[in-house]
This record gives C-alpha cells, structure tokens and sequence, in this order.
C-alpha cells in the first residue's frame, strides 16, 4: 500500500525525533518582537514539570566582559582583575592584522593563553575597516580574513562571534554579511536592551561609565537585578578600548563580585549561544515516575555551532535527595537544590544531542 506524503513525512519524524529539521545559522531579527513574557526565577509545582532556565545554571542575569582593539599590553591587569573579582572571563575582539606585528596587537602565544586561561577571543575583523590600507578587498572579507586566522593560528578554537568596529567608517558594518560567518555579534554602542528582544546579531555595549550613574540610567548594569525594570534580568555588555586609570578601584567590579550568585559570568559566546538555543528550545518530559524522570530537549539551531549545554529545571519526585542525570548514556552534570522543602535538579542538557534521564543516586 502507498503511503500518502503526509504519513511518509510523520513516520520519518517519529523515526528521528531529535534531528531538527531546522540548522539556522543564528537567530537575525534586528527589532524582534518579544518572544515571551520576562519573570524572576520559577519554580515548576508538580513532580516531573520541567522548564528551561532562561539563564546558565538558573542565576538572574548574564554578564559578558569585552575588551576591543587588542591592547595586549593591558591583558595581564584584566587577568588579575577577572582574578580578584569573582573570575569574570574576559572576551577579546582582535583586529587580527595587528597580532604578531602592529603596535600592542599581542601575538598569537598571547591570545592562545587568554583561552588557555578560561577567556575568549573572538574577531574585530582584520583590518578595522581601514579600506585604504592596499590589500583592503569588502566588508566580506574584513570578516572572514579575521574567522580564518583566528582559527588557522588557534588550533581547536573557533571563532563564531564578531564584534563590529566603530569609528568613522562603522557604516560599512552589515549585519546580514555577518550573519553569514558568525553566530552573533556586537555593536560599540548602545544601552540595556529587553530580554525577550535581543537582536542578537546586533547585541549592543555599554561602558562601565555607567554604573551606579544617575546621568546615565538608560545603562547602568544595576538594572538587570532589579524586579520589575524593563531590563531585568537581560545580558549587559560592558565594552572597553584601554582599561583608563588602574589605581584607582573600581566600584563596578566589586558589585559583580559581591552579587556572583545572581549573574552568570558568562563569555559573550557562551551567552549568545545559550540565549538562542532557549529562544528556539522545545522541552518534552517523555517519563514521570517515582524513580525516573525523562526528557528531550530540541532547539532549531545550527548543531555544529550551537553546542552550549542549557540548564533545565525539574521538579523531582516528592522523596528524591539526590539526583544523577545523562544525557544519550553518558553522565551529564545534574545539581540537586531544594526550595521550599521540596526537590529539584539544574540539570546540563545539550539541545538536540539525544534523551536526557534523572534517577536518584
Ligand atoms: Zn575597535
């Protein structure tokens, strides 16, 4: 017997269920509507309720440290300071014509160590759109040449974030080319966006400058913890070029020290992968006993790029009082909190990469 198209395409979809259809390179909105409802952290009622946290490991709210233009000289005062304020990771956007000449560029031993060290270092583009310099070629080209040397240059490193370069020339910056190399990427400028609206091919930054200011409210950081604002909660980015005067202390790193249970300290990589990965996320629980809990966990990513782990909250059985979860067979990381007086696990689930099950240890 024949199978009509509609039962041959449900069967294949029942044959492999986690494969998405769909690999999108990134997430390209630039003025997205909002794509749900902003809440302070939830707690799933009933055993076997599951949900995605909208951040890494449930906290409150991302923050991602970006230094542009290299300034090698200025890499070990960050490491000290990441060091002494709760080890925030510093991400790097290099204009990689500069490493290993030009002045304070670094080298590429430099920005090797950077990763080795639990930073992150991402591309500038190549020349900082200087197009009068005479191997200058398109906008194209400012934004694969730097891909490719960071990665030739950084053996199992990949480069999938671009930072655009300001200045006079930034007009010359085009979303859709980076689209087309990156998974997500940062303007010079800008202020606390929604949450729920992130263009996240357009992200913006906010300078430290800000914080704690009243001249400047639109981006003090502070918001982001603060219930009920209209940025609660979303991903601030602060950005710096030199680093400014280094004796004096700096107000803004103790308050990400002193509130690191709240912020997850986040490579802006890590937090452009997740946030897409959730926004595109579907959470099934596919088993609910007393001595096991399943799901799935798909999303409509690009499966080769988007390999960030989400946090997943689940409500555990009543007397569960600890937890041990995996993922496709193997162990995956899963922490048993309580809230309440009842049970619950964060559990680390890669979208797409196969069923994930929770049993009491
Ligand atoms: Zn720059």
């Amino acid at each position: 017997m024949n199978k009509s198209p509609l039962v041959a395409l449900l069967s294949l979809g029942f044959c492999f269920p986690s494969r998405a259809a769909e690999q999108l390179p990134n997430l390209s909105d630039a003025k997205p509507a909002a794509r749900f409802a902003v809440t302070d952290i939830t707690w799933p009622a009933k055993p076997g309720d599951a949900e995605i946290c909208l951040w890494k490991d449930d906290k409150i709210a991302p923050v991602s440290f970006t230094v542009d233009d290299n300034w090698a000289s200025e890499v070990p005062w960050w490491m000290e300071q990441s060091e002494k304020y709760g080890n925030f990771p510093i991400t790097w956007f290099i204009i990689t014509k500069k490493v290993g000449g030009r002045s304070n560029g670094g080298t590429w031993d430099l920005w090797r160590e950077a990763v080795a060290r639990g930073h992150d270092v991402q591309s500038h583009t190549h020349t900082h759109l200087h197009t009068e310099e005479p191997d200058w070629q398109s906008i194209e080209w400012e934004y694969a040449e730097s891909k490719k040397l960071i990665e030739e240059n950084m053996p199992g490193h990949r480069a999938r974030i671009l930072a655009y370069p300001g200045g006079p020339k930034s007009k010359l910056n085009s979303e859709e080319a980076a689209g087309k190399l990156y998974a997500g990427a940062r303007w010079a400028t800008g202020t606390l966006l929604p949450v729920n609206a992130m263009p996240y091919l357009g992200v913006r930054a906010i300078t430290e400058s800000s914080f704690d200011n009243p001249k400047a409210p639109w981006a003090d950081p502070k918001r982001i913890l603060t219930p009920g604002d209209k940025v609660f909660r979303t991903w601030c980015v602060p950005i710096y070029h030199g680093a400014g005067d280094k004796s004096v202390e700096r107000p803004f790193f103790k308050w990400i020290a002193d509130n690191k249970d709240k912020l997850w300290l986040g490579t802006f990589c890590e937090v452009s992968l997740y946030a897409q990965e959730r926004d595109t996320a579907k959470l099934e629980v596919t088993e609910n006993t007393s001595s096991r809990v399943g799901f799935t966990l798909t999303d409509r990513m690009d499966d080769n790029v988007f390999d960030g782990p989400l946090t997943v909250k689940v409500r555990l059985p009543d007397k569960w009082k600890t937890v041990a979860g995996t993922q496709a067979g193997k162990p995956t990381a899963a922490r048993f909190v309580e809230h309440e007086g009842k049970p619950y696990a964060l559990v680390q689930a890669v979208p797409d990469r196969g069923p994930v099950v929770l049993v009491a240890k």
